[in-house]
């Protein structure tokens, strides 16, 4: 999560340390991090952001803030930098040496300097530096009392690039980076007072005709709580049938395994289809490729284009190995071919060292679904395939997982629009004309789900 401020001294580290302690003493792991800090030299020691923010996560403040980041200087850090003579830097350069502890807390916490739009390095605010980082959550610090109407208001606009959805289903704008839905947005007024007719009025004013989720503290505490906590986003969920999982034996109680979507590290555990890997040389999970909320098969980063868009997008979703979720020094050779021409054409994409995914484009009920046969065979298989040695009407013969998605066509797709619609437990099963060699097929109704 990002803890942003409509401005300085609204209250981003106070709010942030007591919640911190708040998740802490109910036994969830936290952790939090001050990218760089500036401050009043005069200032003593413990009061610091970072050595705040320690406190409450039983963490140093070397820890929190490298020491290289530390600016005692009461400026925007890049400024004070500048005052200080030392090097300029870039929000890339702050997002790149973000470190979590290992193993990856439950909730991880940034907090920003200043205001959103106060610069935070020589090239970027508190909004580029969060569209680097790509937060599930960002939370606005505000005053509650006069003029946070006003400034709320400009903060979240500035944030739109960022956040800005409300609830389980995304919102508006994009994450800066490439793919994963935009953060949640939940705005605290800090210091609010119950008593005061003007705080309730500035709360309920930003709730009903702003729409925004709005918080006070004191007094929504665990509401806070719950929102960090909550459920996972629809991204992290499993799909239908993303618990198919052949690829060494898992699963047992308490052997480190994980399930879909979670957070892991490669010193842990293997990775299953859909986690976050995370490492210590990569500090910041990325997001998930497939089943973000937002993304659809022709907005994927597939620069070559040689496999089309329906078969692509099955292919991803029930592989099992997120190649561009690996560490950098564990990633295999990344493979987009098409293999045969024609009815023949069998697509293929990897997964995995040892394994690949085989498509094959099978009919469409034109302008709704396009219906995409694919499964997961031995690398072998792809390089028989390649050599000729294997006839692309054989290509699924050895092949597992073996399913017919269909992939919704329709414009304005916001959500996931790939389903499946049968499994197969052999080749054997697949209907002939489904089959490479077979011609594409004309639909003239949508085939009915009997995938379970
Ligand atoms: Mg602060």
């Amino acid at each position: 999560m990002l803890v942003v401020g409509t401005g300085t001294d609204v209250g981003k580290t106070w709010v942030s340390a007591a919640l911190l302690r708040r998740l802490a003493a109910a036994g969830h792991p936290v952790a939090a991090r001050k990218p760089a800090q500036s401050y009043d030299p005069g200032d003593p020691p413990a009061g610091t952001d970072a050595a705040v923010l320690a406190t409450a996560t039983g963490d140093v403040p070397e820890a929190v803030c490298p020491p290289t980041r530390w600016y005692p200087v009461a400026m925007a850090p890049p400024m004070a930098a500048d005052v200080l003579g030392r090097p300029s830097f870039t929000v890339a350069d702050l997002a790149a040496e973000l470190r979590w502890p290992i193993p990856v807390p439950a909730v991880g916490l940034v907090e920003t300097a200043g205001g959103v739009r106060s610069p935070q390095a020589a090239d970027g605010d508190a909004v580029a530096l969060g569209a680097l980082l790509r937060p599930d959550l960002v939370v606005l610090v505000a005053d509650a009392g006069l003029g946070t109407i006003n400034e709320v208001r400009l903060a979240a606009g500035a944030l739109s690039a960022l956040a800005g959805g409300t609830g389980g289903a995304g919102g508006v704008g994009g994450a800066g980076g490439a793919g994963g839905p935009p953060a949640q947005l939940v705005v605290v007024l800090n210091r609010f007072d119950p008593a005061d007719d003007l705080h309730r009025r500035n709360r309920d004013w930003l709730a009903d005709r702003d729409g925004l989720p709005v918080l006070v503290t004191p007094g929504d505490e665990d509401a806070l709580s719950r929102r960090v906590l909550g459920p996972p986003p629809p991204d992290l969920q499993c799909p239908p049938g993303g618990d198919a999982v052949d690829q060494g034996e898992r699963g047992q109680e308490g052997d480190g395994g994980s399930h879909w979507g979670e957070v892991v590290t490669t010193a842990t555990a293997t990775p299953q289809p859909g986690d976050l890997v995370v490492s210590g040389g990569l500090g910041i999970a990325q997001g998930p490729l497939v089943g973000a909320g937002d993304s659809t098969p022709l907005e994927e980063d597939e620069p070559e284009g040689v496999v089309p868009p329906s078969p692509l997008w099955a292919m991803k979703m029930r592989r099992h190995v997120q190649w561009h979720l690996l560490p950098a020094h564990e990633r295999h050779d990344r493979i987009r071919d098409a293999v045969g021409t024609g009815d023949d054409t069998v697509y293929v994409i990897d997964d995995g060292r040892h394994h690949v995914m085989f498509g094959r484009r099978v009919g469409a009920v034109p302008g709704e679904v396009e219906y995409a046969l694919v499964g997961r065979a031995g690398h072998d298989r792809y390089d028989a395939l390649v050599a000729g040695s294997l006839a692309p009407r054989r290509a699924f013969d050895d092949a597992t997982n073996l399913v017919l998605c269909g992939v919704a066509a329709e414009e304005d797709i916001v959500a996931s629009n790939l389903f499946e619609v049968a499994n197969y437990g052999s080749a054997a099963d697949i209907p002939a004309e489904y089959l490479p060699g077979a011609p594409y097929i004309e639909f003239a109704d949508d085939l009915d789900a009997t995938a379970d």
